[in-house]
């Protein structure tokens, strides 16, 4: 639920996200909720009360917009069904690969989408679940942070990738940072590919990776070995 369902559609429209909807493994709906605006001019916010900058989201638009959503999801996909609010706002707790991989499991998520000064709080404590960010900085929409939401959680849903090995062996989900890769050239600016990759040699591989992995997550992020 946004007020700029464009910018996720065309974010989400593209590369892997973008076939995989194509290929029916993940839907992705952004809802307008200008179109729930039950006034002449289309309003969708207003200055805070109390005084203050900006403009805030009025409740009345976001929950119609909710409500329709959530009743096109019940008829789409039955009651019985695992679904959840999220609200992108900074004051949620940050995204990691562990809870992506927590929300991979549900059926259906409804994701809020806050804009300007943000959102009315009565709204958000009738509808939302649970709040996400992206990390501790301030955007100007939750368009890029559903976005990153949907990336990080498509990916891990069958048939979005070719293999789950993609994702398991990867930085992060395997608990260390990944090693080096290469691939052709076999010599770019005078540096050769290490010699054991191309050895043919798999279990001497896969101890050479095990070890450039635990060097890399020493130098780079050593509190993942904590
Ligand atoms: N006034 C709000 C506050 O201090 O908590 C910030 C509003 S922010 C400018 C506008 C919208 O961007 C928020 O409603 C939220 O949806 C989104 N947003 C901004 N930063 C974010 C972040 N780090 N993670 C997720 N969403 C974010």
């Amino acid at each position: 639920m946004t007020l700029f369902p464009e910018l996720v559609s065309s974010v989400l429209g593209e590369s892997i996200i973008g076939r995989a909807q194509k290929a029916g493994y993940v839907s992705v709906h952004a809802h307008n909720i200008r179109d729930f605006a039950n006034n002449k001019h289309n309003k969708v916010d207003d200055t805070p009360y109390g005084g203050g900058f900006g403009m805030l989201m009025m409740a009345p638009p976001i929950y119609d917009c909710y409500e329709f959503v959530k009743n096109q999801v019940k008829a789409e996909m039955g009651e019985n069904i695992k679904s959840k609010v999220i609200y992108m706002s900074p004051q949620g707790k940050v995204l990691t690969q562990k809870k992506a991989q927590e929300l991979a499991e549900y059926d259906n998520l409804i994701i809020l989408c806050g804009h300007y000064e943000g959102i009315d709080s009565r709204v958000l404590e009738e509808i939302v679940d649970e709040e996400i960010s992206i990390g501790d900085y301030v955007l100007t929409g939750g368009e890029l942070p559903a976005c990153v939401l949907v990336d990080s959680i498509s990916r891990l849903r069958e048939g979005v990738l070719a293999d789950k090995k993609c994702y398991e062996d990867e930085s992060i989900s395997s608990g260390l940072l990944e090693y080096p890769q290469y691939t052709r050239p076999y010599e770019f600016h005078g540096k050769k590919v290490p010699d054991v990759l191309i050895s043919g040699n798999h279990a001497e591989i896969d101890k050479w990776r095990a070890a450039k992995s635990l060097e890399i997550t020493k130098q780079k992020r050593p509190d993942l070995l904590d």
